[in-house]
């Protein structure tokens, strides 16, 4: 049994990693550190090339969370979070394959046979990639109330709105779209597969300060027909079974964060020993170097929780209070620390050059994406308190 310790991390996990995860952490850190950190700026004006998403299959990266039978390896959720830290201290937005293709596995897992074996295969080798579609214009936090409408006509559905601020929209294959098929309410929601190639289908990526390789952006739906058997779960049920499986979800995202802090301390450390104020490295001003300890332990204090949700997942255990609370900890204190060693390199900081301000940008991102502080911080509140004492519902 190993023990995790990355970087300047102290250790001491209550997680025991396997051999099998040691290895995996050694060979995605090396992946991050030698093939993903000197392009991690590019991807910001240039695509991000289909060759890396195939090398990135290759080394077990995209096929994680798919079942063997398909393709993939069938990883431990404690795997897919080892994946999504080190990858990040390579390239934060990498973490978003990883995100979506385990979502996309497992919302697949409930559609009928000739979707799975046309997609997950496709996914594992990196030659798909896959959209998950809720956010509205008009609807985000309370989604339940989404008005994009899937009608049945026939053999098949025709699909009708605008899904908003999309991961992967601008080059996504297949969009897994939530929408209404029945009434008002979580419960006329119903789920579909979408080829993203068929005619009323358009796109439209958004100008981001971070995040610009998942090209994120808007699906435009006019009219979109598919067959009835794209449709995903029974009717109705869409919404409700998606939202009770992704709590993982919130784990893998507070692990990116952490992945993409913990380099920027790693990085900042060596930079204060070297860099010289004052007639002594900065390293040797307490005001720097407790600065970095107070981060180095906020970080550290995410990436506990955060496998301890990887923990309880693999498990089967119930886990949705300590996965909201990663998802509002781990990007708030991430992005705290590296806001902190933007200032601590000084004028470099605040350039191109080095990849800190990216990585802020990156993160703060996903302070808001998979859900806000705020709507977590509900989640904890009902779960300890009790649903009658929930300002929304
Ligand atoms: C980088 C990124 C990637 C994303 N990727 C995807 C994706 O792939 N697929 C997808 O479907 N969506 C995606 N989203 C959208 C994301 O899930 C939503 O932005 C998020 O759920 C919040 O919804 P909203 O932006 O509409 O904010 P709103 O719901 O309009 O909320 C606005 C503000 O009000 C606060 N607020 C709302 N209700 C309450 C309340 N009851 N109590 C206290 N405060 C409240 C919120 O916390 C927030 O600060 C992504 C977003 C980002 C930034």
């Amino acid at each position: 049994m190993g023990r995790l310790r990355p970087g300047h991390d102290p250790g001491g996990l209550p997680v025991h990693f396997s051999e099998t995860d040691s290895l995996l952490q050694e060979t995605f850190r090396r992946f991050a550190l030698e093939r993903l950190l000197p392009d991690y700026l590019r991807w910001q004006s240039e695509p991000f090339p289909a060759d890396l998403r195939r090398e990135l299959a290759e080394i077990g990266v995209m096929g994680l969370s798919v079942p063997e039978e398909y393709g993939g390896s069938a990883s431990t959720y404690v795997q897919l979070g080892i994946a999504a830290e080190e990858l990040a201290r390579g390239d934060f937005n990498v973490a978003s394959f990883l995100q979506l293709n385990a979502i996309a596995s497992m919302l697949l897992g409930g559609a009928d046979e000739s979707l799975k074996r046309r997609w997950l295969p496709a996914v594992a080798s990196g030659e798909a990639t896959i959209a998950f579609a809720l956010t509205e214009p008009e609807v985000g936090s309370d989604a339940a109330r989404l008005r994009t409408r899937a009608v049945r006509e026939g053999d098949d559905f025709v699909i009708t709105g605008e899904k908003a601020s999309i991961t992967f929209a601008g080059y996504a294959d297949l969009c897994l779209v939530f929408a209404r098929s029945g009434g008002e309410g979580a419960r006329g929601i119903s789920l579909f597969a979408v080829p993203l190639d068929l005619p009323g289908v358009s796109r439209q990526v958004y100008p981001s300060p971070g995040g610009r390789m998942t090209s994120r952006g808007s699906l435009h739906f006019d009219d979109v027909r598919i067959p009835a058997d794209h449709q995903i779960g029974a009717e109705g049920t869409g919404f409700i079974g998606a939202m009770k499986a992704f709590d993982f979800n919130r784990a893998v995202i507070a692990l990116a964060c952490v992945g993409a802090a913990a380099q920027s301390l790693d990085e900042t450390v060596e930079y204060a020993k070297n860099r010289e104020a004052f007639g002594r490295p900065i390293a040797r001003h307490e005001g720097v170097a407790f600065q970095i300890a107070e981060h180095l332990t906020r970080v550290h204090a995410a990436r506990l929780l955060a496998y301890e949700v990887m923990e309880l997942a693999d498990s089967g255990e119930p886990h949705t209070t300590q996965a909201a609370m990663c998802k509002w900890y781990g990007p708030k204190v991430s992005a705290e620390a590296i806001h902190a060693c933007v200032v601590l390199h000084g004028w470099p900081g605040y350039g191109s050059d080095l990849p800190l301000m990216q990585r802020m940008n990156d993160v703060i991102g996903l302070e808001i994406g998979d859900g806000t502080p705020e709507i977590m911080k509900g989640i904890i509140s009902r779960e300890v308190m009790g649903r009658e004492y929930t300002a929304y519902r």
